[in-house]
């Protein structure tokens, strides 16, 4: 029974298995080349850091590119900001609380640095992400 099952099915079977291994070749093929692409796209993600001041955008940071600038803030403050290694710092401010320095550095999406007094925001965009 299950002999002759098998050569039964023979011919017929082999030819469909090797158009069915040549389809899976191809899918295999586009799958791998969608993932390294997917993979390679995804490595070096184009973030950046918007920058803005009282609700006015004034400035945005390429986080790939190691930068600093002095922004000049609500009410004549002003605060340093930093880009080194793929993160964004405040390292110098001019109001009282600090709070934007001790926040540290911040380089995943979606986080923020708030500097109240001087009305600034820092925030991490991910680019068409
Ligand atoms: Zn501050």
């Amino acid at each position: 029974m299950k002999n002759d099952n098998s050569t039964h099915g023979g011919s017929s079977g082999t030819l469909w298995k090797k158009k069915d291994l040549l389809l899976l070749a191809a899918v295999l093929i586009a799958a791998c080349l969608l993932f390294f692409l997917y993979r390679f796209l995804s490595a070096a993600p184009a973030a950046y850091g918007e920058v803005s001041v009282n609700g006015e955008v004034v400035a945005e940071l390429d986080l790939n590119q190691d930068t600093s600038l002095t922004v000049s803030g609500w009410n004549g403050g002003s605060n340093t900001i930093v880009v080194q290694n793929g993160a964004i710092s405040v390292t110098e401010a001019t109001c009282p609380d600090h709070v934007c320095i001790h926040t540290g550095e911040i380089s995943r999406t979606g986080e923020t640095i708030v500097c109240l007094p001087n009305r600034l925001i820092i925030t991490i965009i991910q680019d068409g992400g």
